[in-house]
């Protein structure tokens, strides 16, 4: 190799050779090697995920004490109900994962977002002295401590739930918070964050700007904290945590799971945070034998324009001639987190485009068959069982994908149990809010 030197004022100075495409020894015509990028150190580890379960734990008595008339024990958990739909034609088994009733926000939020928010309280806690010597995490929500919290801002950009989770998680432990929201937010989510305390800033943009625009809000602000959706480790940890929980879950049904009875878990996508930090950890539990389906509406179908495209950059849906539009707020993202892409790119094994009118059937169907209170993004994955499932007959037969009649399915549902009853009334009437 030839190290090449150019002159500057008359001294050599040494100039690295150009980087070598993969393609360029081919262009050559010479013999080449192409590697999975796998040796790649990942962004998180499983080791990481068990730091986040511990984190969870450390915190519950804090959280226990927020709603101490509520018997609620401070675990952010849901619940795995068994479904039996009257179509498509019965599966083996097709249980729904309920994060819709996970509690504090009602949403998949309170695993990622509410996972960040305390890696930065303990943070302050620390940096603050709150957590020396016999401190107990209790003593987070003392007032003594609220008064040190209230110095301290979270900003974070968000189509809504994500902005609701961590402004009343924030105001919980005195923290200000600032909530950047973009046009998909509906108008009560914005109401409901100003009754809590927390700063709304509006912006007729789409997500990714909003994103974009808190970010540099909050950049030079002291004692300021951005939760960035798009780049942030904290809150793929959040939702990988998940895994763990659902696997207890089988596990405690006797639910056993190998290749010849493989998981398939179908997971609504936004920007991809929540379904690539659960789809990180199962692959890892489970390998091939569980297969990760993301859904996305149609119009917000970002992850399906970058899988199909390469899998490594993300695709703005404006490329494919669409426009973003979706009743589904908590999915209505043009660009998939590149976070997201890098760490679980290759994992991800199906995705999924179904219609706003599929949602709306299948928020009227898990309402009536199954008494869920789902929001829109929430019935993606029943959505998605139809078209997935018609798919997966023409698997070749190597595949895990075409033992789908073996199967145990899960329908992860996102979030819903506490939209107002004339929101849920309107969605069941079916005319798209
Ligand atoms: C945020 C959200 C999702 C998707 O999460 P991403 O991390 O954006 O992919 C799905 N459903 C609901 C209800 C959500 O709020």
């Amino acid at each position: 190799m030839t190290t090449m030197s150019r002159s500057i004022d008359g001294d050599k100075i040494p100039v690295a050779p150009p980087q070598q495409g993969p393609l360029d020894a081919l262009r050559r015509g010479e013999p080449a090697v192409w590697l999975r990028e796998q040796s790649r150190p990942s962004a998180i580890t499983m080791a990481d995920v068990a730091d986040a379960q511990a984190r969870f734990r450390r915190f519950e008595p804090a959280l226990r004490r927020l709603s101490p008339e509520s018997g609620w024990d401070g675990r952010i958990r849901s619940p795995l109900i068994d479904f039996v739909p009257v179509q498509p034609a019965p599966l083996h088994r097709l249980l729904v994962k309920a994060d819709h009733a996970l509690p504090l926000t009602g949403s998949i939020k309170a695993r990622g977002g509410v996972h960040e928010l305390l890696c930065q309280a303990e943070r302050i806690a620390r940096s603050e002295g709150l957590l020396a010597g016999e401190a107990s995490y209790e003593g987070l929500i003392a007032s003594a401590a609220r008064d040190c919290f209230s110095r301290y801002e979270v900003v974070v950009a968000s189509t809504g739930n994500l902005g609701f989770s961590i402004g009343l998680v924030a105001r919980l432990f005195g923290l200000k918070a600032e909530v950047h929201m973009s046009r998909d937010a509906k108008l009560w989510k914005k109401e409901r964050l100003r009754n809590l305390g927390v700063a709304v800033v509006e912006h007729e943009c789409d997500f990714n700007e909003t994103v974009e625009r808190a970010r540099n809000a909050c950049a030079n602000r002291a004692r300021s904290h951005f939760i960035d959706d798009e780049t942030s480790g904290e809150l793929l940890l959040g939702y990988a945590t998940a895994a763990h929980e659902l696997t207890e879950q089988l596990d405690d049904r006797g639910i056993r799971i190998d290749i010849e009875r493989p998981l398939f878990v179908y997971l609504p996508c936004g920007v991809g945070g929540a379904p690539g930090g659960i789809t990180f950890a199962l692959k890892h539990i489970f390998g091939k034998a569980c297969v990760c389906v993301f859904v996305e509406p149609v119009g917000a179908a970002s992850m399906f324009a970058a899988m199909s495209s390469g899998g490594v950059t993300p695709i703005h849906v404006a490329k494919l001639g669409l426009k973003n539009a979706t009743f589904a707020d908590g999915l209505a993202v043009p660009s998939a987190s590149p976070l997201v892409l890098g760490v679980v790119g290759n994992m991800i094994d199906a995705v999924v485009a179904v219609s706003d009118d599929a949602m709306s059937t299948w928020i009227r169907r898990a309402w009536h068959e199954g008494g869920l209170r789902l929001e829109p993004a929430a019935a993606a994955g029943f959505a998605a069982l139809e078209p997935f499932l018609e798919a997966a007959r023409t698997a070749s037969p190597q595949s895990t994908l075409s033992r789908w009649q073996n199967a145990v399915h899960v329908v992860w549902t996102t979030g819903g149990s506490l939209l107002p009853d004339h929101e849920f009334l309107t969605l069941l009437e079916g005319s798209p809010a």
